[in-house]
């Protein structure tokens, strides 16, 4: 798309947004404009974090009609500090740990005065800059969460969406699904061996570690998120105290997500110093005090779990799985053998940053929302799947966390090949 293009204005490719009224579901009418290349088509895109955001720069430029709808009232997703969703994980000292040239989308770098580690506020800005650069932010339709995908008997799709605002809802036609809802939202909580009387809290709440402030603080789960928080908490108070399950690894270099970030740094230096200790599990925790397999124990007051999320996407019909015992059920993290014309971006976790992941997905996804391409029959998507599983447990970490784990490159490379041509896939 030109310049001039985008300077007049968006593309009318949104339906009409109709006032329902008050405490009742209205079905709406789709309705084609003049103009669009394929009038026959109209896509729903849930959620406008990164991802989302992709979908609707590249249906926008290819002027295919479309919706996109996000519960908060921002863009930005995970990175929007107390999202009024309530789904965001961010907290504030949170910044990428992704390089920003390896970060940025492909056609929009981050401005130059940015940091090579920017903070989540700079993400955000960037992100907000996204949209408005690419002129589909009047597409969006904010504080609206989508609460149900009903697949039709024609291949096409009744979408529900609720105002957050008013409790209205609302349905409309589609006939294709970008799910886009990311997957850090869903706070997985580890089973405790016994009762803690202490405050127990998801990294998921996390925000500031002001409330740490002179506590016993125990953070369970060694990922980033676990690693930033003990840190920062660490440093706070004498007397408090940090410490955490990190169990001795059982898997080779670069077979999990990486721990030590840019946020996180400093994390080897505090254990050095005795301000972070290293704990091998839990053994059972007993009112306040927590009994280590080594016999210690210690008094503790809050108990951080940084034991990642459930992936989920709770307006799907059940059939349709992300993940079955682990296990992704997508061909390329991407599109469900048994719901065609739902298409799920992001749902990976890669050695590298999300967005070049996504801005290989979308595009293939454009053209198989247009027909230019197309998705093998089932039966081949199923072994398609088998393979990726079997690639994944040679090498991976089979461990729940790292469940949508895809090798960067080779990531990347596939799904060229699935654009440029379907039957090359894998
Ligand atoms: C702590 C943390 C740090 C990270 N750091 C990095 C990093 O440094 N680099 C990197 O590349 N990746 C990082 N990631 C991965 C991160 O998840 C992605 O970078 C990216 O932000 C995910 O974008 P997304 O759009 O897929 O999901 P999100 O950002 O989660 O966006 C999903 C959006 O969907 C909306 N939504 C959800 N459900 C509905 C619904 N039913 N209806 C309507 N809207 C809905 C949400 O409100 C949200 O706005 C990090 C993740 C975490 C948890």
């Amino acid at each position: 798309m030109s310049d001039e293009e985008r300077r007049n204005g968006p593309i009318p490719s949104c339906s009409d947004k109709k006032v329902p009224t008050k405490g009742h579901t209205i079905a709406i009418q789709i309705t084609t404009r003049a103009g669009n290349d394929a009038p026959e088509q109209r896509v729903c895109v849930i959620g406008a974090g990164k991802s989302g955001l992709i979908a609707c720069k590249v249906l926008h430029e290819r002027r295919v009609p479309f919706d996109c709808f996000e519960a908060s009232s921002q863009v930005g997703g995970l990175w929007v500090l107390n999202s009024d969703s309530g789904l965001s994980a961010s907290y504030e000292s949170l910044r990428i740990n992704t390089s920003k040239q390896m970060t940025s989308f492909h056609d929009f770098p981050m401005p130059q005065h940015y940091p090579t580690y920017p903070t989540r506020k700079e993400i955000l800005e960037y992100l907000e800059a996204y949209a408005d650069h690419f002129g589909f932010r009047g597409c969006i339709t904010f504080r609206t969460e989508v609460t149900r995908v009903e697949p039709l008997p024609d291949s096409s799709f009744r979408v529900f969406t609720e105002d957050k605002a008013t409790g209205h809802t609302v349905a409309r036609l589609y006939t294709s699904v970008v799910v886009a809802n990311g997957h850090h939202w869903n706070a997985a909580w580890p089973e405790l061996p016994g009762t803690f009387t202490g405050t127990l809290m998801h990294s998921h709440e996390y925000r500031t570690p002001k409330s740490m402030e002179g506590k016993r603080l125990m953070v369970i789960g060694a990922g980033n998120s676990g690693m930033d928080i003990a840190s920062e908490a660490s440093q706070l108070s004498r007397g408090s105290q940090a410490s955490f399950k990190f169990p001795p690894p059982k898997f080779g270099l670069l077979r999990v997500h990486p721990t030590v970030s840019p946020g996180t740094g400093d994390i080897l230096q505090l254990i050095k110093d005795g301000k972070v200790a290293v704990r091998p599990g839990i053994e059972r925790i007993e009112d306040h005090t927590v009994h280590f397999p080594d016999g210690t124990k210690e008094d503790i007051d809050i108990i951080v779990c940084a034991t990642g999320y459930n992936v989920c996407c709770p307006f799907l019909p059940s059939e349709v799985e992300v993940l079955k015992e682990d296990k992704p059920q997508l061909l390329l993290n991407v599109a469900h053998p048994h719901a065609p014309g739902i298409f799920f971006l992001g749902f990976v976790q890669a050695h590298g940053p999300m967005i070049p992941c996504v801005e290989g997905q979308m595009p293939w996804v454009a053209d198989l929302i247009q027909g230019i391409a197309e998705l093998p029959e089932k039966a081949q998507m199923e072994a398609k799947i088998a393979k990726q599983h079997d690639f994944n447990r040679r090498n991976f970490t089979q461990v729940k966390r790292h469940a949508l784990m895809v090798e960067f490159h080779r990531y990347l490379l596939q799904l060229r090949a699935a654009k440029m041509q379907v039957k090359a896939v894998c």
